[in-house]
């Protein structure tokens, strides 16, 4: 029997906003996780959009990662978005799969990854470029279901019957009506229609683009490369494509761009400095007239490189060439990947997420069922292990393109000679014979300035940098001593600051000491520096790299800036100084850099017809690094460095990490260490005591104080990635609750190449 007093069960209370949804919001701050917001008009395809967000006392913009069906956080707690930004596409998902990867990866803040992948103006609520943009559009199956409901004869259902028989182009839609484009607002937001994934030509039907001119006749190694490449478009496979300088590495590169165009597909191309590079892009644009190129590096101005992203975003862009940054670009169609120079350094990211771009584009092109070539004179030890063992397919080109033979590479042993302004008599002699023959010459050493320090042989004084350790270089053409670690400067003294003997002097040799002796026993000669100070801006490097063409140099002074990318037809002659260094130093990658560095310096010489030499200045001419090199033999300098490798149980025969920490006083840099250390010690006892991740003692990094701060670093190790990175991801979210003081930092670095 029921009392007839109980009254009826309440009824839940009406929600107090039935349409809001929970979005979940990447931003770009400190903190490795995304944030909750209601929003009363998020839809399914707001995913990957922009959204304007309240965050503390003010605004920031993020991106939609989620609309999820509940959330940890209280409901009463729960901000509401300013406004979701539909005012472009969102960003698509493989490019947020992208972004999450590197957040895993690399163990940086999803938000902060998405920050740095997206160009300035597109993290502002305004400031989207404008460009004029031709997508084609696709009918949705919901939209091919509204047909029924519309009104015979309207714009809205020609519109839509038009799309049902295939993509068409913003342009072929207004052939319609003028009114015709003015629905395509409204008909994505009502989902039926969408941007088409392969954009079809203008005749609405999607036919090779006809866009490229003819190169050369390719050589059967290029044209083999460019065959086995060809056939794997359409699916992922990388490739490892190995040839000395001017063996036609560029060429096979602009073959494989010309057949990916013709499939309407994209090509990304990466290279380790464009603002170095302009001949390359050069080489592209006038080999592909007709195709959309866009270019993405450093140096572009915020809204350059926005639209550049929008337009390979919208899949106007057919060719997309940058530096490490633009492997963040998100493009519809692509088809293939390239990295140039693979090995080179610049493609890791040394500061904020510390990621090799190299390593994320190999990632993508998986991702993405697309080939990538990974091209070198030298390629890394970790890609040449893999090419080794099959995982990287390995395509040589033995020889050079047009000269007839490589430079003639020859050790000059400076061990038994007094050398004249560090130069020998056989490099300064083989100078005077390039004069007399009106070639041109390079001398080659990788330090700028006059002298790398300033001393007072009396009381020892050294021009320490106040900030670092180090010390701060003579820069005799304006007179002033800098630090290149931390760019302090000061006046040049002329007598000594601690005890005023006039007499104090510059110790060892820059590009500009060198270039003034150089001068010197010239004097005829016109000689021309290169480096970072004598070419700081673009506009400069150009002017000097136009006069070197121009032969309006007789004798070029440089760093590697000069190694990279160059033809100088007339250059036949690379003296090298000061190389010995990079063979004993303590980072175990400093011989491999070495011979890079060397065999891309040496490439610049004999180019045309007339046959180079190399002459490298050593007190160990019998050095396995030198004989490999005057033997042009990299497999062997590979091999003999991996073996070495694995014996000491080294990248890739191990995988690293990097914990580091800077702070005031040395003392708390290496006490946060020990504490990471602790905690990492804790969490995996069981695996540290399995050895599958070992970890290193805390110790002073080998430029220990930097721009005044003390610098230390932890290093962890082990055999197997996987394990690595579950140890990491574990580590990591013990580190974020480690107490640290305020004035400590730490990051952590993946894969890290600077020891
Ligand atoms: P890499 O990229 O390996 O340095 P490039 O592709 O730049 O080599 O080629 C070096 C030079 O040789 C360039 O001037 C290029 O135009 C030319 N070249 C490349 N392949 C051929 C070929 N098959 N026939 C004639 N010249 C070629
Ligand atoms: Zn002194
Ligand atoms: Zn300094």
């Amino acid at each position: 029997m029921k009392p007839a007093s109980t009254p009826p069960p309440t009824p839940p209370p009406p929600p107090s906003n039935r349409a809001s949804r929970i979005v979940s919001v990447a931003l770009d701050v400190p903190l490795p996780r995304s944030f909750d917001y209601l929003a009363d008009d998020a839809r399914d395809d707001d995913i990957g959009r922009r959204v304007s967000v309240p965050f503390g006392s003010g605004e920031k913009i993020g991106v939609i990662l989620a609309l999820p069906q509940s959330t940890d956080v209280p409901t009463s707690k729960l901000k509401s978005v300013r406004a979701i930004l539909r005012d472009m596409p969102p960003l698509p998902t493989d490019w947020l799969a992208l972004a999450d990867f590197c957040s895993r990866y690399y163990q940086h803040p999803v938000g902060e990854v998405i920050g740095f992948a997206l160009p300035q103006n597109l993290r502002r609520r305004e400031g989207l470029p404008t460009i004029k943009t031709d997508e084609a559009y696709v009918l949705t199956e919901l939209g091919r279901a509204a047909q029924a409901d519309l009104p015979k004869r309207s714009v809205a259902l020609r519109v839509l019957s038009a799309l049902d028989g295939g993509a068409l182009r913003r342009s072929a839609l207004r052939e319609i009506s003028a009114a015709a484009t003015k629905t395509l607002p409204e008909f994505l937001a009502k989902g039926w229609i969408s941007l088409a994934e392969n954009a079809p030509t203008e005749s609405g039907v999607p036919s090779p683009k006809q866009k490229s001119s003819i190169g050369p006749t390719l050589h059967p190694e290029q044209e083999a490369a460019v065959e086995t490449i060809s056939a794997a478009l359409g699916s992922f496979s990388c490739f490892l494509l190995h040839g000395i300088t001017g063996s036609g590495k560029t060429e096979v590169y602009l073959r494989l761009v010309d057949r990916v165009l013709a499939q309407g597909k994209q090509a990304l191309l990466l290279v380790p400095e464009i603002a170095l590079t302009p001949q390359l892009e050069g080489r592209v644009s006038s080999r592909f007239p007709g195709a959309h190129l866009v270019s993405l590096h450093s140096g572009l101005a915020d809204g350059a490189r926005a639209k550049g992203f929008l337009q390979a975003m919208n899949g106007e862009a057919d060719i997309v060439l940058g530096t490490r940054l633009s492997i963040f670009t998100p493009l519809p169609n692509l088809g293939l990947i390239v990295v140039d120079e693979e090995q080179d350094a610049s493609f890791k990211q040394q500061d904020g997420m510390r990621y090799s771009a190299r390593d994320v584009a190999i990632w993508r092109a998986k991702q993405r069922g697309v080939p990538i070539v990974l091209g070198s004179a030298t390629p890394s030890l970790e890609s040449w292990s893999a090419a080794q063992k099959g995982r990287y397919k390995l395509l040589e080109l033995s020889r050079r393109a047009v000269a007839e033979a490589p430079p003639t590479v020859r050790c000059v042993n400076t061990s038994r000679e007094k050398l004249q302004d560090g130069m020998s008599e056989h490099l300064l002699r083989a100078l005077a014979l390039r004069l007399e023959r009106r070639e041109q010459s390079l001398v080659f050493l990788n330090r700028r300035g006059y002298a790398p320090v300033l001393a007072c042989p009396s009381c020892g004084w050294v021009s320490q940098c106040t900030a670092c350790a180090a010390n701060m270089v003579v820069h005799l053409a304006d007179k002033r001593l800098r630090c290149h670690h931390c760019g302090h400067e000061e006046k040049l003294p002329t007598a000594c600051p601690s005890c005023g003997n006039q007499d104090i002097q510059p110790f060892g040799r820059g590009t500009q000491r060198v270039a003034e002796a150089i001068s010197m026993r010239f004097p005829e000669a016109r000689v021309l520096r290169v480096d970072r100070d004598s070419a700081r801006s673009p506009k400069q490097w150009n002017a000097l790299l136009e006069a070197i063409q121009n032969g309006e140099a007789d004798i070029l002074v440089g760093t590697q800036m000069l190694a990279k990318g160059h033809d100088f037809p007339r250059l036949t002659l690379v003296g090298v100084l000061n190389a010995d260094a990079g063979l004993f130093a303590a980072d175990f990658r400093a011989p491999e850099r070495l011979f890079a560095q060397l065999m891309q310096v040496g490439g610049r010489s004999g180019r045309a017809e007339l046959p180079g030499e190399v002459l490298v200045q050593t007190q160990y001419p019998d050095h396995p690094l030198y004989r490999a090199l005057a033997a042009h033999d990299f497999a062997n300098f590979a091999d003999a460095q991996l073996a070495e490798r694995e014996a000491a149980g080294f990248p890739p025969y191990s995988h690293q990490a990097m914990l580091r920490a800077e702070a005031p006083q040395l003392a708390q840099a290496v006490e946060y260490l020990k504490a990471a250390a602790e905690v990492a010690g804790k969490l995996n006892e069981a695996k540290l005591n399995a050895g599958e991740v070992r970890l290193y003692d805390a110790v002073p990094m080998r430029l220990h104080r930097r721009a005044h701060l003390e610098r230390a670093q932890l290093l962890v190790e082990s055999s197997s990635r996987s394990a690595l990175q579950a140890f990491i991801a574990e580590w990591m979210t013990a580190l974020y609750q480690l107490k640290a003081t305020k004035t400590l930092r730490w990051h952590l670095d993946i894969d890290p190449l600077e020891f």
